[in-house]
């Protein structure tokens, strides 16, 4: 049997993971870790029976373990939670479905302990990139890419040689505002920006896809993944994502990975790389699709997108910044307490404002966080 945990189990991925881990019926969940959605979380350990759950809020944390009081799970909180479920000693696979930067010190810890990470969570190589993959290196850990795009670049290199790639190119759906002008963007709301034409996700991630900034964190994720430069990605527009991404090679040939999609693809694929196993779900049938289309992106209405290729290739601390400000920015928004262009005027804001520290420290990384957080406070 296989042993993971899993840190964001009651979020998109995470229940993914977990459904993923019922079809088959081989994998063992040794611990869980999630924010604050203890009644799903019950439920969870109730299903799988780990070791170990995590619950941030210290106050949850004590409900849960009243809640689940009969069973032999055992309940920790807060940052050391999340470090103990990421460490734990049988596991052979860490899935890091957390979102947001939160993630990064659990994942620098679950490397150190030489288990592997199913990577989800790109906020935490984004800006940690240039510790995490290094790191990962020198313990013998592989990073398996659970972003869709990531798994398909992934499965396209499989056989072939990583100094034989001239270009990765990163498909988009475009979102729900492809052909839209800034202009037309004034009103939108957090209802209609949550609104993908394609996949269901979390909040943040449907955010992202709407600003093209997840596209944007996504550069970055493969630059420090498939170990490119910035400017040999080029996003493509392919509104259908039945491409979930390709790989362009020195003599021209292009490899692609083809899907519905299902995230249950890509997490099955990292959970039992480089095996395959049977997915049930629909199948793309070509007769009825017709066509495939393709499109430029539009990074003047979606500068986002222009601003994550800056911090990509200056590198340092301002992908932490471009990170911070866009996760800050768009829990603002999801509370009304900002517009929707303001998301990129306030990432805009604070690259613009930062002094870029070249290789930062862990330390420094949250510190910039922090700064940054602070100068978008210090707006309202
Ligand atoms: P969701 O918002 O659906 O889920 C986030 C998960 O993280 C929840 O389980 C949440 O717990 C947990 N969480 C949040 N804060 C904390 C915390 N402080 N401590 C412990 N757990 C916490 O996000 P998604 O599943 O959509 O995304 C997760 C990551 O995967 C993101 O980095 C995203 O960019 C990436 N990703 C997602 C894709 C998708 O299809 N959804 C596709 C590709 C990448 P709770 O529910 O209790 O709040």
């Amino acid at each position: 049997m296989k042993k993971i945990a899993i840190l964001g189990s009651t979020g998109s991925i995470g229940t993914q993971t977990l459904e993923v881990v019922r079809e088959n019926g081989d994998i063992e969940v040794l611990g869980l870790a999630a924010g604050s959605n203890i009644a799903l979380l019950e439920e969870q350990i109730r299903e799988f029976h780990p070791r170990l759950a995590a619950v941030w809020s210290e106050e949850k944390a004590k409900e849960l373990k009243g809640r689940i009081a009969d069973t032999d799970t055992k309940v920790v909180s807060g940052m050391d939670g999340l470090i103990e479920v990421s460490v734990m000693e049988e596991t052979e696979i860490l899935v890091t479905a957390i979102v947001g930067m939160i993630g990064i010190r659990p994942t620098i810890e679950a490397i150190k302990a030489e288990k592997d990470i199913a990577l989800a969570n790109k906020e935490t190589l984004v800006t940690a990139g240039h510790i995490i993959m290094p790191l990962a290196a020198e313990n013998g850990v592989s990073i398996l890419p659970v972003d869709s795009e990531h798994s398909a670049i992934f499965q396209s290199l499989q056989g072939n040689e990583h100094k034989a790639i001239h270009k990765i190119l990163l498909t988009a759906s475009g979102g729900p505002f492809r052909g839209k002008r800034q202009e037309d963007l004034l009103e939108i709301g957090p209802k209609d920006a949550l609104k993908h034409p394609n996949w269901s996700m979390g909040q943040k991630i449907t955010i992202d896809s709407s600003t093209m900034v997840n596209k944007g964190l996504e550069v970055i994720e493969a630059k420090w993944l498939f170990g490119v430069d910035v400017d040999q990605v080029q996003v493509v527009v392919q509104p259908q994502s039945i491409i979930h991404s390709m790989v362009e090679y020195v003599d021209g040939a292009i490899m692609a990975e083809l899907g519905t999609p299902d995230m249950k693809l890509p997490i099955q694929y990292a959970l039992y790389y480089p095996e395959r196993r049977y997915l049930p779900g629909d199948r793309v049938d070509f007769w009825n699709l017709g066509k495939l289309e393709f499109e430029k992106p539009d990074m003047d209405t979606f500068y986002g997108l222009q601003m994550a290729y800056e911090a990509g290739r200056r590198g340092g601390s301002l992908p932490t910044v471009f990170n911070a400000a866009n996760e800050l920015a768009v829990s603002q928004f999801l509370k009304r307490q900002i517009k929707y262009l303001e998301i990129m005027e306030i990432i805009d804001d604070c690259m613009r404002a930062h002094k870029n520290i070249e290789n930062p420290t862990l330390e420094q990384i949250l510190e910039t966080e922090a700064a940054t957080y602070d100068r978008i406070n210090s707006r309202r």
